[in-house]
């Protein structure tokens, strides 16, 4: 196996617990290693840090899986880790749907999987994990026995690692038309050609923290995808919520997923801009005791964050503005480049900007199955506030 070595001073971040490493963080080296190859890696004065996969072609040069030296990577451990993310998952409460395996925060560096009751979705984000794909298969079916399996790897982020985009069965083919249960409702998911996965579990806690605070409201949901929030807010006792969404296919199913709950009169969905709605609506439009926001993550890059934060500014100035008098804004952020201290210094200015005070009633973080690890920052990155507007 080769062996890297870590420049002098570089190391602190790798050896406290970060699993990346940089091209420009490795020194001398020792053995060959293909792109793709378990390598191991050693601080520069010979200390063994840990061992993980190599990819010559990507700026994260290095990711460690294990920071045991006798542990071998194969198939079976690739199986170990993921029993170990489902105990994991089981132990906090989630049984039926859940993150399974959340990257970096399990030890498997660039790996989602994501786990829709007897189907399971993944996406293999770097090259040395596509090398585990079958293995990740294997264990899923040895572990689950499940009624499918798909990969959803139409994902740009595969470029840096000279990847293609790609998605399809790792199963039998099934009816990737799926409906799950969340908090007594059910969801229309589409595997295939919904968002991301095709639903979005980190908000499953948050959807039930806004309980109290739409009974007999009137709601506004703008970016609500499939309606899940909306449909959480009408099974809490809403009088009537409408949500808006840019994408034809989310409004259609947010549709269908109200027929579903039975709240087909209660629950409106309009297919529009919610930044051209905010902003008109803001000036002249109805008022309402909810409004509820969760864009889309406005940037992947930090040469524009300063772009998102003007985004998260405008839609939340305006959102503010529908709110009644001591009615709630319920604000989500997902760009992972915004930290939660960002964010809430840009919720302050749109308040302030508002002329409006706010009453924090809830600040929350991405729902367990997507675990937080302290020393890996960029595993916190959904940050959700509800706040009264007074
Ligand atoms: N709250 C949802 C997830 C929202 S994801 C849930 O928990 O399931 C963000 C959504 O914003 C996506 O559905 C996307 O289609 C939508 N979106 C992106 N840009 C938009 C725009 N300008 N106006 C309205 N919706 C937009």
């Amino acid at each position: 196996m080769a062996k890297f070595f870590l420049r002098k001073k570089i190391g602190d971040r790798v050896v406290s617990g970060h699993p990346w490493i940089f091209g420009n963080e490795l020194g001398d080296s020792e053995g060959t290693a293909e792109a793709g190859d378990i390598v191991e890696v050693y601080s520069y004065n010979g200390s063994f840090v840990g061992q993980g996969y190599y990819n010559p072609a990507s700026q994260i040069r290095i990711r460690l899986m294990s920071r045991d030296k006798t542990e071998v990577i194969d198939d079976k451990f690739i199986a170990r880790r993921i029993r170990a993310a489902w105990e994991y998952r089981k132990k906090i409460g989630y049984v039926e749907n859940c993150r399974l395996i959340f990257g970096e925060a399990d030890m498997m560096p660039a790996l989602i999987i994501d786990k829709f009751n007897d189907y399971f979705v993944i996406q293999t984000l770097s090259l040395g994990m596509e090398k585990w794909k079958g293995a990740i298969v294997a264990a899923l079916n040895k572990i689950f026995e499940p009624k499918g399996i798909y990969e959803r790897n139409d994902v740009p982020v595969r470029a840096l690692e000279g990847m293609e985009q790609i998605k399809g069965f790792l199963s039998e083919p099934f009816d990737t038309n799926i409906i799950l249960n969340e908090n007594g409702l059910k969801f229309h998911v589409d595997i295939e050609n919904g968002q991301k996965t095709g639903y979005f579990l980190d908000q499953q806690d948050n959807r039930r923290a806004i309980q109290n605070i739409v009974k007999d409201a009137v709601v506004l949901e703008a970016f609500c995808y499939t309606g899940t929030f909306s449909m959480h807010a009408a099974h809490y006792g809403a009088k009537s919520v409408l949500g808006l969404d840019i994408s034809e296919n989310a409004v259609a199913t947010a549709r269908r997923n109200a027929e579903l709950n039975g709240f087909a009169d209660k629950c409106k969905f309009e297919a529009v801009n919610a930044f051209d709605v905010l902003k008109k609506w803001a000036t002249e439009g109805p008022k309402y005791d909810v409004v509820m926001l969760d864009p889309p993550a406005f940037t992947k890059s930090r040469e524009n964050i300063q772009k998102a934060i003007t985004g998260y500014k405008e839609i939340n100035l305006r959102a503010m503005k529908l709110v009644k008098p001591g009615g709630f804004l319920v604000t989500a952020s997902c760009t992972n480049l915004v930290p939660p201290e960002m964010f809430l210094d840009t919720i302050d200015l749109a308040a302030k900007d508002a002329k409006r005070t706010l009453r924090q009633v809830e600040w929350r973080t991405q729902a367990s199955d997507h675990p937080i690890i302290r020393n890996i920052p960029t595993t916190q990155y959904l940050k959700f506030l509800i706040a009264q507007v007074l």
